[in-house]
């Protein structure tokens, strides 16, 4: 149909044109939100009192960055899409930046939520239609991790691991999703830049969530940096306003799984939280001098905010009271057994504060110096003193590079090993030499295969036994090494799942000379790295003499002290257990060197290989009587019959 009708085809125009309401974020949610995804939650969006705050800020005009330290559970990942993303894109149309830990969490996002929120026919409502699907020939260029929406919106997604994060500069609205993976992957300040973004960029904001793993990575400092917010309810016992906590979740008992008032000492249920978070608010118990000192200001006004929010503020019957604290309890009991893991996920996923193992705290260079002064528990003896508690002398060699590479040469870390497994710091040696050149090895270790030490009442210990570390350049070396020295000194890969094991199939290596040893004379053993760490952990964790203790004397250098456990657990991006949890491991961190914490776990590797040729129920008995007899004065010198069965060397 064709009108003529000028006035109405005016007014239609006009319709058009029509500015919409200004609406701040808040109110734009509320009319606009919607969950796109799986059946269960997809629907319209609502605001819980506790996460309004997350939607008001970007349309206050100022605040410029906007932090939250979270535990999983919150809904703060599901608020970014609804509120600051689909504000951005859909009603305000900016260029918007994503900034993720790796490559792959872009593209499992993009999938997930961006492509989800904006389909055609089955995203949010007002989204529909409005991303081309991507390799259509409308123009709008569209991947998986830039896309171009119709209005003009560009969403933009970068990974902190490559360079291209460098682009951040050139926008103001920014969001970041788990800061506190950047930092493994990357170093440079993402932070520092963030500042200098926000002093800059014409109206800024710059959105960054996630969960915290460690003390001041990426996710802590920027809560830290922030006015540090936390929320306060007032409990309907007595009205009186406090913040949900550990402390007060009823562990044990009929109360299990209430609040207990900090006022009045009643416990309170987590059927309560809604009508208590309808009348909560968020505030800063930070003393306001110690907050000028710490805060971003513009003009004397707080431009970063932070929060803290966890899994107790959560609606969520996943997250109720009495599975938080049962969640809690498993940890614990998980803790006293020695494995870490739980507690650390129930810390970062539950509580969202960062958390070490306070072992690894203890077990710093600081921590150690403290140990090898302590003369009350058998540390602090002299250089070259081997204390009397020492029956079995074993070595661990740390190879590095070869070739006439950087900082190549030879880390020797000489360990004494008594009952109960208690260990003794003798000496380290670090020689600078190419152990990839011929014989260089055997030049160097065959001294110590040779070594004897005389313990203070004079018995003498022969070297009993040595572990190589058969990775790298110098590989062919080590294992002609070991082949000429079996019985003495084995190879040790860094491999498998196992504390301690025998390779199954002998390893081969060029023997250029006549005579030399054959392949089939050389087993690799295996030194898990995991299960090899966590008990050099636990045994350094050890706090008193006595079975598993270790102990460091005024030989022990600083350097030595610095790298018996400079390891960190790290959460593995992208990983996550059968049931859901963050994985963890071991990581060396960049600046740390780990020598002598290597040469540790390989001296005990090497006392597992004698334990593999003797009867360890007899070894301690027999290494006595052996350490006895050779005394000076000892009634005989016939070597005792109990050391017949002993093998070494
Ligand atoms: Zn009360």
């Amino acid at each position: 149909m064709i009108t003529r009708d000028v006035p109405s085809i005016a007014s239609s125009i006009a319709q058009f044109f029509k500015p919409r309401e200004k609406l701040n974020g808040l109110e734009y949610v509320e009319k606009f939100g919607y969950v796109t995804g799986s059946a269960l939650s997809q629907g319209k969006w609502h605001t819980r009192p506790y996460q309004e705050r997350w939607f008001t800020w970007f349309t206050d005009p100022i605040v410029e960055v906007f932090w939250c330290m979270k535990s999983a559970r919150i809904g703060w990942s599901r608020a970014i899409i609804v509120g600051f993303q689909q504000y951005h894109i859909e009603y305000k149309p900016s260029q918007i930046m994503g900034l993720f830990p790796t490559d792959t969490e872009i593209k499992k996002y993009a999938a997930e939520f961006i492509d989800k929120h904006y389909d055609k026919n089955s995203g949010a409502p007002c989204c529909r239609g409005l991303l081309s699907p991507s390799g259509s020939k409308t123009g709008e260029k569209n991947t998986y991790d830039y896309k171009v929406f119709k209005n003009g919106a560009v969403l933009d997604l970068a990974s902190a691991a490559t360079p291209r994060f460098g682009r951040m500069v050139e926008r103001s609205i920014i969001f970041l999703e788990e800061p506190s993976a950047y930092g493994a992957i990357r170093e440079g300040d993402i932070l520092k830049i963030l500042l200098k973004r926000a002093a800059t960029a014409p109206d800024p904001r710059i959105c960054g969530g996630g969960t915290p793993v460690e003390l001041f990575d990426y996710t802590h400092a920027g809560y830290l940096k922030g006015d540090q917010q936390h929320r306060y309810y007032p409990f309907p016992c007595c009205g009186h306003y406090q913040e949900l906590t550990m402390e007060k979740l009823v562990k044990e008992g009929q109360d299990y799984g209430k609040m207990r008032c900090e006022n009045c000492q009643t416990p309170i249920e987590h059927s309560s939280l809604p009508a208590m978070d309808r009348h909560a608010g968020w505030a800063c118990p930070l003393m306001v001098e110690h907050r000028r000192e710490n805060q971003v200001l513009r003009n004397g006004q707080v431009v970063w905010e932070s929060q803290h929010a966890w899994a107790a503020m959560s609606y969520e019957r996943g997250a109720a009271w009495p599975l938080i604290a049962e969640e809690y309890n498993d940890a614990l009991r998980e803790l006293r057994k020695g494995n870490s893991d739980p507690m650390l996920t129930f810390k970062n996923t539950v509580e969202g504060v960062p958390w070490q193992d306070e072992i690894v705290l203890k077990i710093g260079a600081e921590g150690l110096a403290k140990r090898r002064s302590d003369d009350k528990a058998g540390n602090d003896y002299e250089p070259n003193v081997v204390p009397n508690g020492v029956l079995l002398i074993t070595i661990g060699v740390d190879v590095q590079g070869g070739d006439d590479s950087l900082g190549q040469g030879l880390h020797i870390h000489v360990w004494g090993m008594g009952r109960g497994e208690e260990r003794w710091h003798l000496a380290q040696h670090v020689i600078d030499c190419d152990p990839a050149r011929k014989g260089v090895i055997a030049e160097m270790l065959d001294p110590f295969s040779t070594s004897t030490w005389r313990r203070e009442d004079g018995a003498e210990l022969p070297m009993t036994a040595g572990a190589v570390d058969d990775g790298g350049h110098a590989s062919e070396e080590v294992r002609r090494f070991c082949a000429a020295n079996t019985g003495r000194w084995i190879a040790c890969k860094g491999q498998g799942t196992e504390l301690f094991r025998k390779g199954t199939q002998p390893v081969g290596f060029k023997s250029k000379r006549k005579g030399g040893a054959q392949a089939k004379d050389l087993f690799l053993y295996n030194v898990g790295y995991e299960p090899s760490i966590v008990l050099w952990k636990n045994r350094l964790g050890v706090d008193q003499p006595g079975p598993g203790y270790v102990h460091l004397g005024q030989g022990t250098s600083d350097q030595t002290l610095s790298e018996l456990f400079p390891w960190k657990r790290v959460r593995v991006q992208g990983k996550l257990t059968k049931s859901g949890l963050p994985v963890y491991q071991w990581v060396r961190p960049s600046s740390a060197r780990d020598e002598a914490g290597d040469c540790a776990r390989l001296a005990y590797a090497a006392f597992q290989y004698v334990c593999t040729l003797n009867n360890p129920r007899h070894l301690w008995d027999r290494l006595e009587a052996r350490a006895l007899a050779s005394r000076p004065g000892a009634t005989s010198t016939e070597p005792s019959p109990l050391l017949k069965g002993l093998r070494f060397g």
